[in-house]
Order: structure tokens, then C-alpha cells, then sequence
């Protein structure tokens, strides 16, 4: 995936103009289950959205598809373990900021990152958990998210959902920019009193954001414009 430069794209026009929905529909009583496909997605995609729904009191779970290690594939300071650690480490602190008042379980996959494919194995691997956090909606990545770990994410939600006859909701992450097809069921999540808590849990992200923190020529970083995108912009979301 080429990482884009701008927030351009067909689904923030659409947003521009879709209905803001409240935090009661997407988060029905219970637990709110996240299928993540890589450390950083809850935050980038549906941070505010995770924060407004642990002030509503419910419960916040996660299921972690990858641990993020090939983020940089040539670094020489990181071995693959280590840069999973320090990226879970960011993922933990992250949390504690969004969700300040209490513990998000997570059920960490260890899929390759960059190179997963969904099988149905994988709905009964994250079954149990999602049982026993008694979740109540699913939420993940959206299924036009333009990488394959957040397709993965995505047909995961849509079959635990299924299962469980609970709600399916996507969060764009990838998927905002450039030119794709818009669903119907389009819909805008803005808390501006948590945009502050938001934005802190973005800056933890130290691997993501800053070029300088690990040597490798090949990496990723979120460009600058993406970052204040993702802080400043309201999260969207697609029922199923
Ligand atoms: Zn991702």
C-alpha cells in the first residue's frame, strides 16, 4: 500500500455531508469488541468513538489481529520481537489515555503482518473471547480499507457479528482517501471534548509518526498532514 500524502478522497466528501451519529447506536450496552488489525487503527480510526463509549460505561475489548512488526522491515536497531514490543507498548499506553477508567482486555492473534488472509479457523479462534467479554456490537477495520490486514479485520468483525447476532460496524482508516466506492450507510462520529485525549494518544505513536525514531529508509511514517487528519477530522463509520 502506498502511503497517501493528502486527506483527499470520496468517502470525506460523502462524510462532509453524512448524518453525525450518536454514541448509544454504536455502542449498544455491553462490551464494544474491536477487531484491530494493527497497533495504532483503535487510535487513527475510532479513538474518540473507544473514548465516548468507556464514558457511557461500557466495556472496551480488543482483539489484535498483528503485533505491527513490519512496519520497518530494514531496521537494524529492532529485532522483528522487539519491534513488536515497543509497538504493543504504544498500543498499551494508548489505551490507558483513551480509556482511562478501566482495563481493556486484549486478545493478541500474532498474525504476519502485511501478510494475512481470513480464514473462518480465525471467528473461532476470537469467539470464546468475544463470549466471554459478553460483547454487544463488533467493531473493525472497513472492508475497503486498501491493505490486507484491515480486510482481514473486517471479514473477522463481519463473521463474529454474524455468530453472535450482534451489530457490525466499520471504521475507515485507509479507506478515506482516494477515490472508492461510497456505501450508503455512511455516518460521522465527533466528540470534540475528547479531541485533546485523542490527539495525546496519537503522539505515543512515536514509531509511526517520527522518521527519526527507528533507522529504517524503508519505513513508515504517517505523513504530518495524515496525523492532524486523523486528530482533528470526525471518525467514520459504516454499518456491516
Ligand atoms: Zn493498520
Amino acid at each position: 500500500m502506498s502511503v497517501p500524502q493528502i486527506s483527499e478522497g470520496s468517502l470525506l466528501t460523502a462524510a462532509a455531508k453524512a448524518p453525525r451519529i450518536d454514541i448509544k447506536t454504536i455502542a449498544p450496552e455491553g462490551t464494544v469488541l474491536i477487531v484491530n488489525p494493527h497497533p495504532d487503527d483503535e487510535t487513527f480510526g475510532c479513538g474518540l468513538a473507544m473514548a465516548a463509549a468507556a464514558l457511557e460505561g461500557r466495556t472496551i475489548a480488543i482483539a489484535l489481529l498483528t503485533d505491527g512488526e513490519g512496519s520497518h522491515p530494514s531496521t537494524k536497531t529492532f529485532a522483528p520481537n522487539e519491534l513488536a514490543e515497543l509497538r504493543y507498548s504504544e498500543f498499551a499506553r494508548a489505551l490507558e489515555i483513551l480509556v482511562p477508567s478501566r482495563r481493556v482486555d486484549v486478545l493478541r492473534l500474532h498474525l504476519p503482518d502485511g501478510k494475512s488472509r481470513y480464514e473462518a479457523s480465525l471467528a473461532e479462534e476470537v469467539l470464546p473471547f468475544a463470549r466471554s467479554h459478553g460483547a454487544s456490537v463488533i467493531w473493525s477495520t472497513w472492508r475497503d480499507d486498501p491493505h490486507c490486514d484491515h480486510e482481514t479485520a473486517a471479514a473477522l468483525g463481519r463473521d463474529l457479528a454474524n455468530d453472535l447476532a450482534i451489530p457490525h460496524w466499520s471504521f475507515a482508516v485507509w479507506g478515506r482517501f482516494g477515490e472508492r466506492y461510497v456505501p450508503s450507510c455512511l455516518c460521522t462520529f465527533d466528540a470534540p471534548v475528547l479531541a485533546p485525549r485523542k490527539r495525546e494518544a496519537i503522539a505515543v505513536y512515536r514509531s509511526q509518526i517520527d522518521p527519526h525514531m527507528i533507522d529504517d529508509s524503508n519505513g513508515f511514517t504517517m505523513p504530518p498532514a495524515l496525523v492532524d487528519h486523523f486528530a482533528e477530522h470526525p471518525e467514520i463509520f459504516v454499518h456491516g
